[in-house]
């Protein structure tokens, strides 16, 4: 038996880096950057008003207050995307919209709330207009005006090779005039179930055998991690099946396989593995997903790694979890995949006696009264995928702990933050609680899952 950390280191020293790409920014959301980012131009490009008012000189507006108003002529009018052709000369004022450029000579803004604003339309590009307007309030120079470069400057750096793309960074490179990014490719990875049990969901019920539920739960995840799920379908247990369905998957960046790989296992999945290229059979020191295979096959001078995941559906996306997703991550160019754990009080009791494996309890974290609490989500078999769908992570007890008594802390590997987000009905226990945002419940450090 080997620990998870040896398997993990193992399996990761065969994982390669991808290529470059070169993409649209909306596409690259969870991608890393493969280049610095520098900006070509000011951010802003131009000094320009914070706030809808009127450019003035701040020293026209001396004494200015309800009771002795300064009277201004009104020039002209600016809104955003215009340049106002002219200058703001002594007892003169334009009349200007949040985001336009700050006229010459101007060297403050007094928003419309501190004048009387005589005008009620709304503004047309940049123009003439007549009339005065009474300012209210003093203004000091420099009053709501954004700089020029107040975000970032000329040839300032701005986004570093390595960054994660989040959509603020998305953002930021679309403020650069960019509508495109160099980014570590995302893998392609093939996804194979094998068994002659399995069915395609969406045919019909078979006597004795069932749905593959692995492919689909192990492809979601690819996609939440930000690989490209690519559906092999369902080997049967022969070696043509399982062969023809092999070779098909090494396109792919990476293979991942579920069953055929325990112990008393029908050996065809390992014999064909094993004649395709170099696999190791391992049996890791956790529980669910005790046995994992790991390997690579050779194609057209590329090495294709391949993960053999347990076949009971909860072994499976355990031990994706463990080996899959550190794999996609390292070959999306990341460096971190550690998830959040949290310490929290369980309410239930937890055995783990006599086994000499780290055990992944599927449960609920709930915060409470400035707490977080976890409960089991039922039956630990194996094969009882509802228990991880009712489930937001994963409590870690360690091979020489034989029980958690309940009320006994634990640390959770969490999985999700929350249910709610993605059932869109989040029970909000915790109302109240810390919370900054109405309707919200602070849950903790969100990890993003890209
Ligand atoms: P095996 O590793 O082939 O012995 O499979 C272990 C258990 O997982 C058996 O009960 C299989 O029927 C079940 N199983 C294998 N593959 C899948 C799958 N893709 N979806 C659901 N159950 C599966
Ligand atoms: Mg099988």
């Amino acid at each position: 038996m080997i620990s998870i950390e040896d398997a993990l280191q193992q399996l990761l020293a065969h994982v390669r880096v991808l290529p470059e790409e070169q993409k649209h920014p909306l596409q690259a959301l969870g991608q890393v950057l493969a280049e610095d980012i520098a900006a070509g131009f000011d951010l802003p490009p131009l000094d320009n008003t914070a706030m809808d008012g009127y450019a003035v000189r701040a020293e026209d507006t001396t004494g200015a207050a309800e009771a002795s108003p300064r009277e201004l002529r009104v020039i002209g009018e600016v809104a955003a995307g215009y340049i106002f052709e002219g200058a703001v000369g002594p007892g003169t004022a334009v009349r200007i919209m949040t985001g336009a450029p700050v006229p010459d000579g101007a060297d403050a803004i007094v928003p419309f709330e501190e004048t009387d604003e005589p005008f009620t339309r709304p503004p047309s590009g940049a123009g003439s207009l007549s009339g005065s307007v009474h300012v209210l309030k003093e203004a000091a120079p420099g009053a709501n005006i954004r700089r020029a470069g107040e975000d970032v400057r000329e040839g300032e750096g701005v986004l570093r090779r390595g960054t994660v793309l989040r959509p603020q960074e998305i953002g930021v490179i679309a403020s650069l005039g960019r509508d495109h990014v160099r980014v570590i490719r995302r893998p392609v990875v093939a996804v194979l179930s094998t068994g002659d049990e399995l069915l395609e969901p969406g045919q019909p019920r078979q006597g004795a055998r069932i749905y593959d539920a692995n492919a689909y739960s192990v492809a979601a995840l690819v996609r939440r991690f930000g690989g490209e799920p690519q559906l092999l379908g369902i080997a049967a247990d022969t070696v043509e099946a399982l062969t023809a369905k092999i070779h098909e998957g090494l396109s792919a960046d990476i293979l991942i396989t579920s069953a055929g790989v325990s112990k008393g296992d029908y050996d065809i999945v390992k014999d064909v593995l094993a004649r395709e290229g170099e696999v190791a059979f391992w049996t890791v020191a956790m529980k669910p997903g005790k046995p994992l295979a790991f390997g690579t096959f050779e194609r057209d001078g590329r090495r294709i790694p391949h993960i053999g995941l347990p076949g009971n559906p909860v072994s499976s996306m355990v031990a994706f979890e463990l080996f899959g997703r550190p794999a996609i991550m390292k070959m999306m160019g990341k460096r971190e995949w550690l998830r959040p754990v949290i310490r929290a009080t369980t309410t239930d009791r937890i055995t783990n006696a006599g086994d000499p494996r780290l055990f992944l309890a599927r449960c609920i974290v709930t915060r409470r009264d400035g707490r977080y609490y976890a409960s089991l989500t039922g039956s630990q078999g194996s094969g009882i995928l509802t228990s991880m769908a009712r489930a937001n992570g994963l409590a870690l007890i360690p091979p020489e702990v034989d029980a958690v008594e309940e009320g006994a802390k634990v640390d959770v590997l969490m999985l999700d933050w929350s249910l709610g987000d993605e059932w869109g009905s989040w029970t909000d226990d915790g109302a109240g609680d810390g919370a900054l945002l109405p309707g919200t419940t602070v849950i903790g450090p969100a990890d993003g899952s890209v």
